[in-house]
C-alpha cells in the first residue's frame, strides 16, 4: 500500500491508480475473509427479523436506528467489494482474474440484497400512523449547518445511545475488521447528531413509495410473475438489438460492424460515411421494427396496468418523478420551456453547417468533427490548470481535489485493455473518490477532467453523512462536475487565442447540452404521447409519423431528416428499459446551467449557498436543497436561465473567426 506522507506533489504524472485502500491485494486468504464479514453482518440484521413480525410488540425508535445501521453496515461491505470489482476490471478489462473476482462479488451482492430486502419492505408496508410514531420518537435533528462539510467526528452529540445489545458492531469481534471499517467497529452504541438525522431521512425516503406499496403478497406475485413477463419482454428487446450486425463499406472495402462500431462513422469527416452508418443502422432497426414495436406495445401496456392500475400512481410518468423526487409540475415546466427554445439549437445548427461547408445541415451531420487545433496540453499542466480554477473559485474545491490525486486515485493514462471514457467512483463517505480518465492533451480532455474531479468534490463534500445518504439523487448528481466544467471552459478560453481551439471547446460544450437538454426531453415527449396512442390503441406506423414530427419540430428547418429516422427511438434502450428516465438528463445540465448563470450575476456572494447546496449529498429532498437557494422548480424562469447561457455561447461562436 502506497503511503502519502507529503502534501501533495508539485509535478504531476500520468499514471494508473491505488486500489489498495479498498482491498490490500486480491488474494483468495483475503476475499474469502471480506466475503465472511458480509456474512456475518447480513447475519446481525437477519436477527432482527423475528422482531418484525406483525404479531410482534411494537419495535422501539432505537431498535429502527440500529436496524438502519447494519443495514448500512452492509451496504459498507458491498460498496467496498463491487467497487473494488468493477475498478479492477475497468482499469485492465481483458484481465481474467478481474471479470471472476467482478462475478463472485454481484453473486455475493446480489444475494445479500435479496436476504435483507425483509427489511425495506417492512418499512414500507409498515401502517401510516406506526411509522409516524416511530418517526416523531426519532428526535428530528436539523441538517447540517451551512458549509458544515467536516466529518460528525467524535465532537458531535451524542444524541442518542441505542441499547448495547442492538447497536453491536457489525463485524464479530472475531473478526479483524479492515483499517476503513475500524471507525465503525469502534463505536461502541453511540449515535451522533448526524447519523440520525441522515438515517431519519433514509427512511423518510423509503416512505415515500409506502402509498404505491402493495401487500406483500400481491408484491411477491408481480416480482415472480414480471421474471417471466415484461421483464423477459425487455430482456428479448436487448437480444434482438444486441446480436444485430451491420455492414458498411468503407474506402472500397466492406465491413461487417457491431452497432458501437458503425455509429462510430457519425463522426467521420466523410459526409458519404455519416450518411451510410445512419442509413444501415435504421435499415437493420426497420427490418424488426413490427416485432421491436410489439415489444414497445407490451412495455407500456404492462407499465400503465401496474402503475396507474394497481398501484394508483396518477399517470405514467409520475412513476418516474416520484423515483427522482420531483414534483410533476417542475417536469411539466422543464418539458416546455426545452421545447420554448428549441430554435436556440436551430441557430446553432445553421451555424454549424456554414463551418462544415454546407448548405443545409442533415441529420447524418449533426455530430461531424470541425477543423481540430493540433495543439496538445501536457497532463501536469492540465491539472495544474484545473487546481487553479478551483482554487479560483473556492480554496476547499481546491484542496478536496487535490487529495484525489494526493491519495494516487485518479487513473489518466491510456492503456490497453483500460476502459474508454471517464467516471468518478464514490465508494462511500469514509473514501476519497476514484476517478477515471483517458488523456490524450486535446482542449477538451482538461475540461472532461474538471467534470470528473468536480464529481469527486461534491462526494466529498459530502462525507460527513452516511453512505445510504451521501449521493446527490439523480437530478442533483451532476450539480457540481458540470460546474466545474463550466468553470474550466470559461478560463481555457480566456487563456486560448487559437481560434480553432476556441471553436473546439465552445462548440464540444454546445454539441453536450444539446445531446443533454434537447435531445432527451424530446425522447421524453414522445414517450409521453406514445404511451396516450398505444392505450388507445394507435398502430406502431402511427407512432413511427410521431416521432418523425416530433424531429420536424426540434429541428425546425435547420436540419434535413430523412425518413428512415422514424425508427430512431427504437433504437433507445432507456425508452424500453426506463420509461420517463431520460429527462433526468435534461434537468441536471441545466439545473447546472441555470446555476452558472446566477453565478455569473452575483459572483462572490453565489458562492456559500451553492457549497451548502453540494455539501447536503443525498441528505435532503431535492426541492428542499433547491429551495434553500431560493430556487424554485416549477418557475419558468429558472430553467430559462440556463438556455440564456446557452446562447451566450453559441453568440461567442459566432463571432470566432477562423
Ligand atoms: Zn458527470
Amino acid at each position: 500500500m502506497t503511503t502519502i506522507t507529503a502534501p501533495s506533489p508539485t509535478t504531476y504524472e500520468l499514471r494508473g491508480w491505488d486500489l489498495s485502500e479498498l482491498l490490500p491485494a486480491p488474494s483468495e486468504e483475503e476475499i474469502t475473509r471480506r466475503f465472511a464479514e458480509l456474512e456475518a453482518a447480513v447475519v446481525e440484521l437477519e436477527r432482527s427479523r423475528e422482531s418484525l413480525t406483525p404479531a410482534s410488540p411494537r419495535i422501539s425508535p432505537q431498535q429502527l436506528l440500529a436496524m438502519v445501521r447494519r443495514y448500512e453496515a452492509i451496504s459498507e461491505r458491498t460498496s467496498v467489494l463491487a467497487n473494488y470489482g468493477s475498478l479492477w476490471f475497468n482499469s485492465d478489462t481483458g484481465n481474467q482474474e478481474a471479470i471472476t473476482f467482478r462475478n463472485r462479488v454481484r453473486q455475493a451482492v446480489t444475494a445479500a440484497t435479496n436476504r435483507t430486502l425483509f427489511f425495506t419492505l417492512w418499512w414500507k408496508a409498515l401502517p401510516e400512523e406506526e411509522a409516524q410514531a416511530l418517526l416523531r420518537s426519532v428526535p428530528a435533528i436539523p441538517p447540517a449547518a451551512p458549509g458544515a462539510a467536516t466529518p460528525a467526528g467524535p465532537a458531535a452529540p451524542a444524541a442518542m445511545a441505542a441499547p448495547a445489545a442492538l447497536a453491536a458492531p457489525a463485524a464479530p469481534a472475531s473478526m479483524t475488521a479492515p483499517a476503513p471499517m475500524t471507525a465503525l467497529a469502534a463505536d461502541p452504541g453511540a449515535l451522533t447528531a448526524q447519523q440520525i438525522a441522515d438515517y431519519r431521512h433514509f427512511l423518510l425516503e423509503l416512505r415515500r413509495f409506502s402509498p404505491y406499496t402493495l401487500d406483500e403478497k400481491s408484491e411477491q406475485i408481480i416480482n415472480i410473475k414480471d421474471d417471466n413477463g415484461i421483464g423477459a419482454v425487455t430482456t428479448l428487446y436487448s437480444m434482438l438489438t444486441s446480436r444485430m450486425e451491420f455492414t458498411l463499406e468503407v474506402d472500397g472495402e466492406t465491413k461487417r460492424l457491431t452497432r458501437d462500431a458503425l455509429t462510430s462513422y457519425a463522426f467521420s469527416t466523410q459526409p458519404e460515411l455519416r450518411a451510410a452508418a445512419y442509413r444501415e443502422l435504421y435499415r437493420v432497426f426497420g427490418q424488426d421494427a413490427t416485432i421491436l414495436g410489439q415489444i414497445y406495445v407490451n412495455v407500456v401496456r404492462d407499465w400503465h396496468e401496474e402503475a396507474v392500475g394497481l398501484r394508483g400512481y396518477p399517470s405514467a410518468i409520475a412513476v418516474r418523478n416520484t423515483d427522482n423526487d420531483v414534483p410533476d409540475r417542475a417536469v411539466d415546466v422543464l418539458l416546455e420551456v426545452a421545447r420554448a427554445n428549441a430554435s436556440v439549437f436551430q441557430r446553432y445548427f445553421r451555424l454549424k453547417a456554414g463551418w462544415l461547408g454546407l448548405e443545409r445541415l442533415r441529420r447524418y451531420d449533426l455530430y461531424a468533427p470541425l477543423a481540430s487545433s493540433e495543439r496538445k496540453i501536457p497532463y501536469a499542466e492540465a491539472v495544474r490548470s484545473v487546481l487553479d480554477t478551483f482554487g479560483e473559485f473556492d480554496a476547499r474545491f481546491a484542496s478536496l481535489a487535490e487529495r484525489v490525486l494526493a491519495k494516487n486515485h485518479l487513473d489518466g493514462e491510456i492503456r490497453r485493455g483500460k476502459r474508454g471514457g471517464a467516471f468518478c467512483a464514490t465508494v462511500g463517505p469514509r473514501f476519497t473518490p476514484w476517478v477515471l480518465v483517458n488523456y490524450t492533451g486535446r482542449v477538451r480532455d482538461v475540461a472532461t477532467l474538471a467534470h470528473e474531479l468536480g464529481h469527486a468534490v461534491h462526494s466529498m463534500l459530502a462525507e460527513h453523512h452516511s453512505l445510504l445518504t451521501q449521493h446527490a439523487s439523480l437530478p442533483l448528481a451532476e450539480t457540481a462536475s458540470v460546474f466545474a466544467e463550466m468553470l474550466m471552459t470559461d478560463r481555457l478560453l480566456r487563456e486560448e487565442a487559437d481560434p480553432l481551439a476556441r471553436r473546439e471547446l465552445l462548440a464540444a460544450a454546445v454539441d453536450d447540452v444539446y445531446a443533454t437538454v434537447l435531445r432527451q426531453s424530446y425522447f421524453v415527449r414522445f414517450e409521453l404521447e406514445a404511451h396516450q396512442a398505444i392505450l388507445a390503441g394507435r398502430s406502431v406506423e402511427d407512432l413511427n409519423e410521431t416521432y418523425l414530427a416530433e424531429l420536424a419540430e426540434q429541428f425546425g428547418d435547420s436540419v434535413q431528416v430523412a425518413p428512415e429516422f422514424r425508427y430512431e427511438w427504437m433504437s433507445i434502450p432507456h425508452i424500453y428499459n426506463t420509461p420517463f428516465y431520460c429527462y433526468a438528463y435534461s434537468f441536471g445540465q441545466l439545473l447546472v446551467l441555470a446555476l452558472y448563470r446566477r453565478y455569473q450575476e452575483q459572483g462572490a456572494a453565489f458562492k456559500p449557498g451553492y457549497l451548502e447546496l453540494l455539501s447536503y449529498g443525498g441528505s435532503a429532498r431535492p426541492e428542499a436543497i433547491l429551495g434553500k437557494m431560493g430556487i424554485d422548480m416549477t418557475d419558468r424562469s429558472f430553467w430559462q436561465g440556463g438556455f440564456e447561457l446557452v446562447r451566450q455561447r453559441i453568440d461567442e461562436l459566432a463571432a470566432i473567426r477562423i
